[in-house]
C-alpha cells in the first residue's frame, strides 16, 4: 500500500484511518438513483464523488465489490408514469439508460453490481417479516410499519433528538401509526398501482427498505463503507441503519456498515439543486454545450463535503484549464507513453479523505514539470505521471486531438471544413501567395479555429 487512507466517518464525525474488514476485499454501498427523469448534475456529484473513492480504492486493495443500487418502484416514477402516459416499465428502462450514458460522458465507471429494487422484493419481504417477528415492525390498516423507538440508537447516525426526527421526517400523521416517527415498509397498492403479493396483501415497498434488502443481499452484513448525498442521512440512511440492525445481528456499533460518507450539497443561487425547486440543470442539456470531463473536473474541484456554488462561469473555467492541460499533452505526444503509477503526492491527498482539490493542484505541477523539463525523456516522465494522475481522478484519459478539436452541437465549423480550409491555406503558401494564406487563417480565428505550424505541419484547436 502506498498511502495511508482516512476517510470523515459521518457516524463517528470524526476523519478515521480506514480499517477494512477484510482487507482482501473492500465492500461498499452507495444509493443510486430513482429512474423516471434525466439527472441533474447534483444527481451526479455522489456518482463522481464515489467513482473516484472506487478508484482509489482499486488501487489500493485487491478487490473492490461496489455495488450502486436503481431504485425502480417509488411514488415519483408511479406518478410521472401516469403524467406522460407511459407504463412504468418504459420509464424506467429508458431513463436508467439514460443515466447510464450520462454518468459514462462523465468519466464514471459502472459499479460492480448494480441491483434493481423489483428484483428484490422477496428479499424485502422476507427483511419485513423479520422485523415483525423481532418485535421493530407491525401491521396497520394494510401497511407494514417500522416501529421507531423499538430501536435504542435510532438517531445516531444523523445526531437527531426525538423532536428532530418527528419534525424532520416529515411524515403525514396516520391513524394508523404508533408513534409519529414510525415509518412505512409495506404499503398496499390500487390496482393500477405496481404491486407484489405479500403476507400483507398486495402492495409495495418503502424506499428505505430497498437499500436494506439490496446491500444485505450483494455484500452481507456488516460491510465497509456507505455513501450518499448529505440529503439521505437523515431518514434514508438512519431507517436503513434500524431495519438492517432490527432485523439481523450485525451489531448496533457496526452499524450495517462501518463508514458513511456523504457528499455535500450542489447549489445553484444560494439553494441546494433539486427538482422539486426546479433550480436544476441535467447533465444531458450541459452535455450539448460541455465535454463530460469538463463537468467532472467541476465536482472534483471543491472537496466532496463541502458544497459546490454552480455557475456555467465555473465550467467555463474547467473548460479552459482542460484545454491547457491536453494542449500540453499533445505537444508531447510524439513521445512513447509508459504506464507508470501515480505520483505518491496524489496518493497523498486522494488518502487524505480524497482531496480531490489538492489533486487537481498536483496536475498543475506535473503540467509544468513536463513543459520545463530539461529534455526528452524528463518530459516523457513528467507526462506519464501527468496521465497517470489523470487516471486516478478519472481525468486526461482521451485523445488530445479530438479532445482540442470537440465543439457544442451545431456550433462552429465542422472538422472536415476545417481541414479543407488548412488544405487551402497550404496550397497558397506553396504558392507564394500569402495574402490568401492570412487570409484563410483570419477567417479561422475568426470562427474561433487556432493554428499552429510546426515541424510536423499545421494542427489546430478551437479557442
Ligand atoms: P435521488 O435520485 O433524488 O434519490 O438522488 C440521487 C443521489 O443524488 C442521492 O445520493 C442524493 O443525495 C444526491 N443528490 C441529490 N441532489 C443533490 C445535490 N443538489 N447535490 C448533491 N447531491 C445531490
Ligand atoms: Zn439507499
Amino acid at each position: 500500500m502506498t498511502a495511508f487512507l482516512a476517510l470523515h466517518n459521518t457516524l463517528t464525525r470524526q476523519t478515521e484511518p480506514f480499517a477494512p474488514i477484510d482487507p482482501a476485499c473492500i465492500k461498499m454501498y452507495v444509493c443510486g438513483p430513482t429512474v423516471y427523469d434525466f439527472a441533474h448534475i447534483g444527481n451526479a456529484r455522489p456518482v463522481v464523488v464515489f467513482d473516484v473513492l472506487a478508484r482509489l480504492l482499486r488501487r489500493l486493495y485487491p478487490r473492490l465489490v461496489y455495488v450502486r443500487n436503481i431504485t425502480d418502484i417509488d411514488d415519483k416514477i408511479i406518478h410521472a408514469a401516469a403524467q406522460g402516459g407511459e407504463s412504468i416499465e418504459s420509464i424506467t428502462t429508458r431513463t436508467t439508460k439514460q443515466f447510464h450514458d450520462d454518468m459514462a460522458a462523465l468519466g464514471a465507471l459502472p459499479p460492480d453490481i448494480e441491483p434493481r429494487a423489483t428484483d428484490h422484493v422477496s428479499e424485502m419481504i422476507e427483511l419485513i417479516v423479520k422485523l415483525i417477528d423481532r418485535g421493530h415492525a407491525y401491521i396497520g390498516e394494510d401497511h407494514v410499519l417500522f416501529n421507531v423507538p423499538s430501536m435504542p440508537n435510532y438517531g445516531r447516525l444523523s445526531g437527531r433528538n426525538r423532536d428532530e426526527q418527528i419534525a424532520g421526517a416529515r411524515v403525514d400523521v396516520a391513524p394508523y401509526k404508533k408513534d409519529p416517527a414510525d415509518f412505512v415498509l409495506w404499503k398496499p397498492s390500487t390496482d393500477d398501482q405496481p404491486g407484489w403479493d405479500s403476507p400483507w396483501g398486495r402492495g409495495r415497498p418503502g424506499w428505505h427498505i430497498e437499500c436494506s434488502a439490496m446491500a444485505e443481499t450483494h455484500l452481507g452484513l456488516p460491510f465497509d463503507l456507505h455513501g450518499g448525498g448529505l440529503d439521505l442521512v437523515f431518514p434514508h440512511h438512519e431507517n436503513e441503519i434500524a431495519q438492517s440492525c432490527g432485523a439481523s445481528d450485525c451489531g448496533d456499533s457496526h452499524a450495517m456498515a462501518r463508514y458513511w460518507l456523504h457528499n455535500g450539497f450542489l447549489m445553484v443561487e444560494g439553494q441546494k439543486m433539486s427538482k422539486s425547486l426546479g433550480n436544476f440543470l441535467t447533465v444531458r442539456e450541459l452535455l450539448n454545450d460541455f465535454q463530460g470531463e469538463v463537468i467532472r473536473l467541476t465536482l472534483l474541484a471543491t472537496h466532496y463535503r463541502q458544497p459546490i456554488d454552480f455557475t456555467r462561469d465555473g465550467l467555463k473555467q474547467s473548460k479552459q484549464t482542460l484545454d491547457r492541460l491536453y494542449g500540453v499533452l499533445r505537444a508531447a505526444a510524439d513521445l512513447p507513453i509508459n504506464m507508470v503509477e501515480p505520483p505518491t503526492s496524489i496518493m497523498a491527498a486522494l488518502c487524505d479523505d480524497l482531496n480531490t482539490p489538492q489533486a487537481i493542484v498536483i496536475l498543475h505541477e506535473l503540467v509544468t514539470a513536463t513543459t520545463t523539463a530539461k529534455d526528452s525523456t524528463k518530459r516523457a516522465e513528467a507526462r506519464d505521471q501527468l496521465l497517470a494522475a489523470g487516471l486516478a481522478l478519472g481525468l486526461l484519459q482521451q485523445e488530445p486531438e479530438s479532445w482540442l478539436h470537440w465543439q457544442p452541437t451545431g456550433a462552429g465549423l465542422e472538422a472536415a471544413a476545417i481541414e479543407a480550409k488548412i488544405l487551402a491555406r497550404q496550397q497558397a503558401r506553396k504558392d507564394k501567395n500569402f495574402l490568401e494564406s492570412d487570409r484563410i487563417r483570419d477567417e479561422l480565428l475568426a470562427a474561433g479555429i487556432m493554428l499552429e505550424d510546426g515541424p510536423k505541419g499545421t494542427i489546430w484547436r478551437r479557442a
